[in-house]
């Protein structure tokens, strides 16, 4: 014999904290100091932003740390006004996944400043919050050049 319930779809937003664990610390921890770090990978010369502690081609651990450009090249792009939970901003924003110069893999991350120019392939450069707090933020957005 079972029993019927009612049901109700309902948002849940759960705050919470977690560890962000020795290579993102130390990645952000860079991005405090206004610079971008990645790892490099031994075996394939990839530099990997953000930074990660194991190349997922060559299974290696990375201990190779890098300054990478503040500049690259738009891969793909999007605008869109959905919200979602942690947002920052109203309204409309455009994200992008960049590859910065010299590095093997692409970068997600805010567009921002005259978007007019906004193109895959458009060259990008980091636009910086004044005030860092050692968060992915701490990069206010990329700005086409
Ligand atoms: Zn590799």
């Amino acid at each position: 014999m079972s029993k019927e319930f009612s049901t109700f779809k309902k948002v849940i937003r759960l705050p919470h904290k977690y560890g962000a664990g020795p290579t993102f610390t130390r990645f952000y921890e860079g991005l405090k100091q206004g610079k971008i770090y990645g790892t490099k990978c031994p075996e394939c010369g990839d530099v990997l932003v953000p930074s990660r502690s194991m190349c997922p081609k060559c299974h290696v651990n990375l201990s190779e740390w890098v300054e990478v450009s503040q500049e690259g090249v738009i891969v793909s792009w999007a605008q869109t006004d959905k919200d979602f939970f942690g947002k920052p901003g109203q309204g409309t924003y455009t994200v992008a996944l960049i590859r910065l110069d010299a590095t093997g893999c692409d970068f997600l991350h805010l567009l921002g400043g005259n978007l007019s120019k906004v193109k895959t392939g458009s060259r990008v450069k980091a636009v910086w919050n004044e005030e860092k707090k050692g968060h992915m933020l701490d990069i206010k957005y990329f700005e086409p050049k």
